[in-house]
């Protein structure tokens, strides 16, 4: 049997789907977050989209991190194909809708939060990489 500290969602008052995570309504605000941001690539999008809404806890959320997000850059090791890369991600990733704020909650330690990059060489990494990266 699961304990949570805050059992029912502060917006909809049901009870949390996991740990401070309304799937029903953070899929909401996904979805009014599709508009602002694109990979360019409309395969990328699709596969992120659905990880969004179908995400039952944070840990299944992936997300489009723009360039301008990374900092620190630096080559780290070379993979099988590809190049391996450390960044700090300037946002951090979210862990929880912020009802106060009207914003997502996020890990970034004010400094933000290292990650590891891997470049693509062709589209058939795609699914990989971003697994990887979550
Ligand atoms: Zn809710």
């Amino acid at each position: 049997m699961k304990c949570f500290i805050n059992e029912f969602c502060n917006k909809c008052n049901q009870p949390y789907t996991n740990y401070q995570w309304c799937q029903q309504c953070n899929s909401k605000q996904f979805q009014q977050g599709f508009s602002k941001w694109t990979s360019k690539n409309k395969y990328i999008d699709k596969f992120i989209q659905e990880a969004q809404l179908n995400a039952r806890n944070n840990y299944e959320v992936l997300e489009w991190i723009p360039y301008n997000k990374l900092t620190n850059i630096n080559y780290y090791d070379k993979g099988g194909f590809s190049e391996i890369y450390k960044a700090t991600w300037l946002d951090g990733p979210i862990y929880s809708w912020n009802f106060n704020k009207q914003q997502w909650n996020r890990w970034n330690f004010q400094t933000g939060y290292d990650v590891i990059l891997k470049t693509l060489n062709n589209s058939s990494d795609i699914n990989d990489k971003f697994l990887d990266e979550v």
